[in-house]
């Protein structure tokens, strides 16, 4: 135990993440994280001490100036990450400095979890399984009233010269959707943990509903830990009601994602089936333009797309749907739209969208098959059913009856695009090119 006092350190270190720099949504959600962290630190007598540039070059000049003896961080599992920081722990304690980091990100350490064969798991259900079985509950807040902080004249940049906001007119929908501050998520934690999950099981799959959490962009960030959801649930004894259990498993398919990427580090780049390496994929920038503007043709795909960037921000059933678009009807790399979602989602997270994206184009770990095509028809009739969320971002077809909202291609009176691609045509296509992986492997 120390007790020295303590310097709070933010380094935006750009370089240090490696091919996965932060997106377009992340900076905009980090600059308006920062500005409440800081504030949360004030309360706490605490200044931010925010600094730019290569991390352990910013850490030995803080240390030298401050005369400094340790360093304490929480670990990051993004595999260029990891390897800057281990290298930042061997040089600082071979200085002589107590280098320590912690887990607040995860409820495992991803090294921890094994099968019996002592390999990784590759499979969701038993890997949850062995999960809940080891879980215990564990303490997950510190109550700090007052902390003693090291600010003779420590010299900081303010948030804004971190350049972080976008130059373009892009973000004031995020403004209306979004607050990123830690007061906001453990309000929304609590409602969600006391009655909000209650009708999690049947309307999670409704993006016409608020029917699920929005937590994602706070855990990435860590402005909330997955302890802190367990224990609200506890808190509340609704730990074992079905939906919190359904619940809880989404948030075990964000552990089994940094499990996958921490035991398969080249997720982001390669399949983890390897026979998709060899995937005959297309790129046709038309298409692939049409898809990010949200001009497809396809209302339930272009209401995903509008509103992830109005918002920063997708359903999860809109993701697969708009996903599965692109790498089956249109045979567009999955790893184009892992880079799309990378600069718009506000919750941009290398482990869960590379797992999203890989689950979609079914060459990950525990993925759709490739011949699972979802018809963006029948999942709109099924999922928005009244065709709510695709009036509600697509004003051009408000007015057309809840019969054809999703087949607007049916009325002539629509200031909308037809289909890029027939659903028949692209399937097949998709079923095609799946069949001549297979031919190639025999
Ligand atoms: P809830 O339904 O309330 O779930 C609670 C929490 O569980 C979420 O906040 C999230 O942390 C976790 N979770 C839920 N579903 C998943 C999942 N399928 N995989 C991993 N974790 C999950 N999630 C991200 O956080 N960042 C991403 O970059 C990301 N990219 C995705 C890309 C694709 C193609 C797909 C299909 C899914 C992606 N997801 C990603 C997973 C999922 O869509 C979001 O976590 C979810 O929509 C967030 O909304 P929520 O917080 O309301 O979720």
């Amino acid at each position: 135990m120390r007790s020295e006092p303590i310097v709070a350190l933010f380094i935006l270190d750009e370089n240090g993440e490696g091919d996965w720099r932060l997106g377009g949504a992340s900076r905009w959600w980090l600059h308006h994280a920062l500005s409440d962290l800081k504030n949360e630190l004030e309360a706490i007598g605490l200044k931010l001490v925010i600094h730019k540039g290569p991390s352990h070059e910013v850490l030995k000049a803080v240390l030298a100036d401050t005369g400094g003896g340790a360093v304490y961080w929480n670990r990051r599992y993004e595999p260029q990450v990891i390897q800057r920081d281990q290298k930042i722990k061997t040089a600082l304690s071979a200085d002589g400095c107590d280098v320590q980091s912690f887990n607040a990100a995860l409820l495992f350490e991803p090294w921890e979890i094994k099968n019996k064969a002592g390999k990784p798991f590759q499979v969701f259900t038993p890997y949850w399984k062995h999960c809940l079985f080891q879980l215990r509950p564990e303490p997950v807040t510190v109550d700090i009233k007052e902390a003693r902080g090291f600010d003779h004249g420590i010299r900081s940049l303010a948030i804004g010269e971190l350049n972080l906001l976008p130059t373009i007119n892009w973000d004031h929908g995020f403004y209306e959707f979004w607050e990123p501050t830690a007061k906001s998520v453990r309000e929304r934690l609590e409602v969600f943990a006391s009655v909000g999950a209650a009708d999690y099981a049947t309307m999670r799959d409704r993006p016409d509903c608020n029917g699920t959490s929005k937590l994602s962009p706070f855990l990435h960030w860590g402005q909330i830990g997955p302890r802190e959801v367990f224990a609200a649930f506890e808190r509340h004894g609704t730990t074992n009601q079905k939906s919190a259990r359904k619940y809880l498993a989404e948030i075990g398919w964000r552990e089994f994602s940094y499990h996958l990427l921490y035991h398969f580090p080249h997720l982001p780049d390669e399949p983890l089936r390897e026979e998709f390496a060899h995937f005959p994929w297309t790129l046709n920038e038309e298409f692939l333009g049409a898809w990010q503007k949200g001009a497809t043709g396809y209302p339930i795909v272009d209401a995903g797309m509008r509103e992830l960037w109005a918002t920063g921000w997708m359903h999860n059933r809109v993701r697969m749907v708009v996903a599965s678009l692109l790498v089956k009807h249109l045979q567009i790399h999955w790893r184009e739209g892992a880079r799309w979602f990378w600069d718009t989602l506000v919750d941009a997270d290398l482990a869960s969208n590379t797992q999203g994206w890989q689950w979609t184009a079914g060459c990950g770990a525990d993925a759709s098959p490739y011949f699972r095509v979802f018809n963006p028809i029948l999942q709109g009739k099924k999922f928005d059913p009244d065709g709510d969320y695709v009036r509600h971002w697509i004003p051009e077809i408000a007015h057309l009856s809840t019969e054809v909202i999703h087949e607007p291609w049916k009325v002539r009176d629509k200031d909308y695009p037809d289909p890029i691609v027939d659903h028949k045509e692209g399937r097949a296509r998709a079923l095609f090119a799946y069949e001549k992986l297979k031919a190639m492997r025999a």
